[in-house]
């Protein structure tokens, strides 16, 4: 069971103490997702900063108030960013620009977050074309992904143009305690958690969130990429490494307890859409885009397409890399995706058995 460590959430701009020295900020974002949590750690010195916010809305003035009215007369003294995702690395220049300190990240998430906060229009090219259409783009949806392509550029201020490098395992020491870094992957691609056993707190970014689940994506610029795998790994080490009992600080919804239990969540969540992805692989030869209804059964907007679809490939790449999907490019250059794993059938009775034998959702 997952438990809240709290019924409500602090007001924007206001800071609260879920630990000793460990305070929760929430800072708006202006999508259906509309908050952000970021933590901000007290040393003898001075605070560190984790994620940032989105460079547009009122966060900048957000930060203001917190400088005038939360820091104790201490300064900020350096600025984590767990992945580089906009809503996380949005203020980070900002940030260490106006404080003059050092800025902290893993190396692929630094330099993803230079790539896509550089990107221009002009960066939509054959491969970018070509991976929409195997997925089952129509020419008229590829032109329309070609007009609002860009990078993130303008929901962050310019990168901090030097980093200091986190990396899986090692420490940072803060107000004397250790914090260590726990590298999780899929859902980018060296994601960084930060997790102090003396407090026994995860910082745990968007590598685990109790009630929303992360994007796990494929991208034109990687076309046979598979974090799902990543993803599915990352959770498994997760387990073995981190306590039960841990505080989770997610980046999204709220703190709370219950680390392993959610983990064991995600994975079955993602198992439950293999297994209907292949079983909607039995009859037809369907493409990506004929899939989506499987994975999402709400009605998908326009910005949320290219996002569901980039989840659906992630889906389809790993049954295809292990060979439980066989992929053919049909006569208008899209892959068809054919179930060929001997045990599905086997697999789909022990489901259904399950499904019958399982107690009335509770509400
Ligand atoms: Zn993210």
């Amino acid at each position: 069971m997952l438990r809240y460590q709290f019924d409500d959430v602090p007001e924007p701009g206001e800071l609260r103490e879920v630990a000793p020295g460990v305070h929760w900020l929430r800072m708006p974002l202006p999508m259906a997702l509309d908050h952000i949590n970021l933590y901000l750690l007290e040393d003898h010195d001075g605070w560190w900063i984790v994620d940032t916010g989105i460079a547009i809305g009122p966060t900048e003035e957000l930060w203001e108030q917190v400088f005038n009215e939360h820091l104790a007369g201490q300064p900020v003294k350096a600025v984590i960013a767990t992945h580089y995702h906009p809503d996380h690395t949005g203020m980070a220049g900002w940030l260490c620009e106006k404080w003059r300190v050092p800025f902290y990240m893993t190396q692929g998430e630094y330099l993803s977050g230079l790539s896509f906060s550089r990107m221009k229009p002009e960066h939509f090219s054959w491969s970018s074309e070509q991976f929409l259409q195997r997925s089952g783009y129509t020419q008229d949806q590829i032109a329309q992904s070609r007009e609002r392509f860009g990078g993130f550029g303008p929901y962050i201020k310019p990168m901090p143009t030097a980093y200091r490098r986190l990396e899986d395992g090692h420490a940072l020491t803060i107000n004397g305690r250790r914090w260590r870094v726990v590298v999780g992957r899929g859902h980018s691609p060296e994601h960084a958690c930060l997790y102090c056993g003396a407090l026994n707190v995860l910082l745990s970014g968007d590598q685990v969130i109790p009630r929303i689940t992360s994007n796990i994506s494929v991208m034109g610029g990687e076309p046979e990429a598979n974090p799902l795998k990543e993803w599915l790994h990352s959770h498994e080490q997760f387990l073995d490494d981190l306590p039960e009992d841990a505080l989770v600080l997610p980046s999204h919804n709220a703190p709370f307890y219950g680390l392993h239990h959610r983990l064991r969540q995600l994975i079955e969540h993602h198992e439950e859409h293999l297994l209907a992805l292949e079983e909607a692989c039995v009859d037809g030869e369907p493409t990506a885009m004929d899939l989506l209804p499987v994975l999402f059964k709400r009605e998908l907007d326009v910005n949320q397409v290219g996002l569901a679809l980039g989840e659906c490939v992630a889906h389809l790449n790993y049954l295809h890399q292990r060979g439980q999907l066989q992929r053919s490019l049909d006569g208008d250059g899209r892959y068809c995706y054919q179930s060929i794993d001997e045990t599905l059938p086997q697999r789909l009775r022990r489901q259904h058995h399950e499904a019958a034998d399982a107690p009335p959702i509770q509400v």
